[in-house]
């Protein structure tokens, strides 16, 4: 089953849709839940009005649309984007999407070419400039995040712009006319100075901060000596699985990579 369907068209019944809300980044639990989807009808009597939001699809068949509506006196819990992401890992493709759309909205008011204004347009999420006709949709940012490993061994780096000291996989942005797999073999000589072989696509995970793509590679080792770039990384060493150390969050992709790997070479 898919689980989020990208449609614009909003429900004829306004009481079938559920509503993500957001107040300046944050997001807004439905009241004394932890759940992300308020049914329509919560979100009338939360605001004492309907929310003016923008419609992102269906997710498991339902109607969901987003709001922000920064400066509601609403008395419910807020998280982070970053931290719901982590936590709901089930949602997290649906409030990637939702935190995107608002971006999008936010962002795209006039036309970068000739400065008029943009025009929605009705069958898909795109503006249009209302006297060029050049076209938007919105940003997406493909990076590559890649495991690296030799043997038992995986390279884990510590990025210089960490929130806090752990261990993760490298990573980077794809640049204009490069392929995905160029830029994993690209970035990790630039970030550790090692040359890698057999590249093997993964996963990919939507990472809205603010348009990321994240697509996951697996990779061996192949030759160099690891050689840190000190604008990019704190520090690059090879790790056994059984060792322990602060590593990538549950929820995050490099997670992903790095437990896959774990789990090979431990068995369980
Ligand atoms: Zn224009």
């Amino acid at each position: 089953m898919i689980e989020l369907a990208p449609d614009v068209c909003w429900p004829q019944e306004r009481q079938t849709l559920n509503w993500i809300l957001f107040d300046q980044g944050d997001l807004l639990a439905v009241a004394d839940t932890d759940r992300w989807l308020w049914p329509h009808e919560a979100v009338c009597d939360a605001l004492g009005t309907e929310p003016e939001g923008l419609m992102l699809g269906s997710w498991q068949g339902q109607p969901v649309a987003v709001a922000d509506v920064r400066g509601a006196q609403i008395s419910v819990q807020r998280t982070s984007l970053r931290r719901a992401l982590l936590a709901s890992f089930a949602e997290q493709a649906l409030l990637a999407r939702a935190a995107q759309v608002l971006r999008f909205d936010r962002d795209h008011c006039f036309c970068s070419r000739c400065g008029q204004k943009l025009q929605q347009v009705a069958h898909e999420l795109a503006r249009q400039c209302t006297d060029c006709q050049l076209d938007y949709y919105p940003r997406i940012h493909p990076c590559v995040i890649m495991l690296i490993t030799d043997g038992p061994l995986m390279l884990l780096a510590e990025g210089v712009r960490f929130s806090q000291p752990m261990l993760s996989c490298l990573a980077g942005f794809v640049e204009a006319g490069e392929t995905a797999e160029a830029a994993v073999h690209r970035e990790v000589l630039e970030e550790a100075g090692v040359e890698v072989r057999n590249l093997r696509y993964v996963a990919s995970q939507a990472w809205p901060f603010p348009h990321s793509l994240m697509l996951g590679f697996h990779a061996e080792y192949d030759k160099g000596i690891l050689r840190p770039d000190p604008a990019e990384l704190v520090r690059a060493q090879w790790v056994h699985p059984q060792e322990h150390h602060p590593i990538a969050p549950k929820g995050t992709l490099a997670r992903i990579l790095i437990d896959q790997h774990c789990q090979r070479v431990l068995g369980n």
